[in-house]
């Protein structure tokens, strides 16, 4: 997406790369978000674009944070809220981490495994913890699937274990996979986490939350479903597999819907060639690539709108990043055409990069600086 406040920025040609985020569309994204799920507190997930300008727009609307790592509960703390909003929703932590992060205020804690359970019970003792349940990611663009999450049967056992060691077992979280475009797939992870508040009612142990996650898409090349049916979807899920006892608190973790349309990042093209005179296929080097931002056109997996001022007839290109690993290729099998009159020097428009970009570039691979971030 781009607006006329991101155009007149990037009329004033700044060095490039860089991305600018335009936060009236933020804040639009935060209110269409809490429309289709007005349940829910949302929570957003820091590592999809963690600029300041970006988490303190959001602590204003009354969003929460999904943390990773006490970094960024100290981005989340900065923005202004208190620990209290803030979850370490990250599976995956150093003892001495949590012990930081309950330091600092934060009471919500992920896990997946006992030892990780263990390792909670130790250093934040007292807290409210969730268990993260494995899903398919089917469906999902970038899926999340294998590395995250335990069965359900585990999950189960690990909850009412929890009660036992000092900390509250608190919920069930998924994450059904990121960039999901089936609109159905809550369903079967919300019936999953119902098994699991029954079979611990039963055991004594009541739950009171229920994390979904994220997975919410941004408008990439192709179109996506409105925001409007995810909820609707959600909201049916919820009443098919807990009636009327659905859990008095529901937690979504949107990252990409959030900020990926509202940013565009400005990229200079640095060469246009060919590999040989018969072949007609043109190679575009741009000044990002896979290792400055681009991380997810790995498999060629999201496909970015690229746009060119220029007006002429177009012709499939292969585009290429600037570094000198031959894994910086972001697009060959996918149908890009750029227009026949492109050459170095000219800038091109890398729309809906709002997420997961500036949080993936290395931090000088070939002495390319990191990407920069505007808000405006
Ligand atoms: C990355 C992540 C999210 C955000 O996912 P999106 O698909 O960008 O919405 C939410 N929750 C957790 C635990 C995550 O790791």
């Amino acid at each position: 997406m781009t607006t006329k406040k991101i155009q007149r920025f990037l009329a004033e040609r700044r060095a490039t790369p860089y991305l600018v985020v335009d936060l009236d569309l933020v804040a639009d994204n935060y209110r269409k978000l809490k429309e289709a799920v007005p349940q829910a507190g949302i929570y957003y997930a820091v590592k999809a674009n963690p600029a300041p300008e970006i988490l303190a727009l959001l602590a204003k609307l009354g969003s929460a944070f999904d943390t990773a790592s006490v970094n960024e509960i100290d981005m989340a703390l900065k923005a202004g809220v208190d620990g209290k909003r803030i979850s370490f929703g990250n599976t995956i932590k150093k003892q001495s981490d949590i012990a930081a992060a309950h330091a600092r205020g934060v009471t919500l804690f992920a896990f997946d495994s006992e030892a990780e359970l263990d390792k909670i019970a130790k250093a934040a003792p007292g807290a409210k913890v969730f268990c993260r349940i494995l899903t398919s990611g089917e469906g999902a663009d970038w899926p999340l699937s294998r590395k995250f999450g335990c069965d359900v049967e585990m999950a189960r056992d690990l909850l009412i274990a929890a009660a036992k060691r000092g900390v509250v077992p608190h919920g069930v979280s998924f994450h059904v996979g990121s960039q999901m475009k089936n609109v159905d797939a809550w369903d079967s992870a919300v019936a999953q986490a119902a098994w699991i508040f029954r079979e611990c009612e039963a055991a004594g142990v009541t739950l009171n939350m229920l994390n979904m996650g994220g997975g919410f898409p941004t408008k990439y090349r192709k179109d996506i479903p409105l925001m409007g049916s995810y909820g609707a979807a959600i909201h049916a899920a919820l009443g098919k597999h807990f009636g009327n006892r659905i859990p008095p608190e529901i937690i979504v973790e949107p990252g990409r819907q959030m900020v990926g349309n509202a940013g565009v990042i400005d990229t200079e093209v640095v060469l246009v060639s060919r590999k040989s005179a018969k072949d007609a296929r043109r190679w575009v080097y741009l000044d990002i690539g896979k290792f400055g931002g681009l991380a997810e056109t790995m498999d060629e997996a999201i496909q970015y709108p690229i746009v060119s001022a220029k007006k002429g007839p177009g012709a499939r290109v292969v585009i290429a990043g600037p570094t000198c690993d031959s894994a910086d290729v972001m697009y060959e099998k996918a149908d890009y055409r750029l227009p026949l009159d492109l050459e170095a020097g000219d800038r091109l428009e890398i729309r809906a990069t709002g997420a997961y970009t500036t949080t993936y570039a290395a931090v000088a691979f070939n002495g390319f600086e990191p990407i920069k971030t505007y808000c405006i």
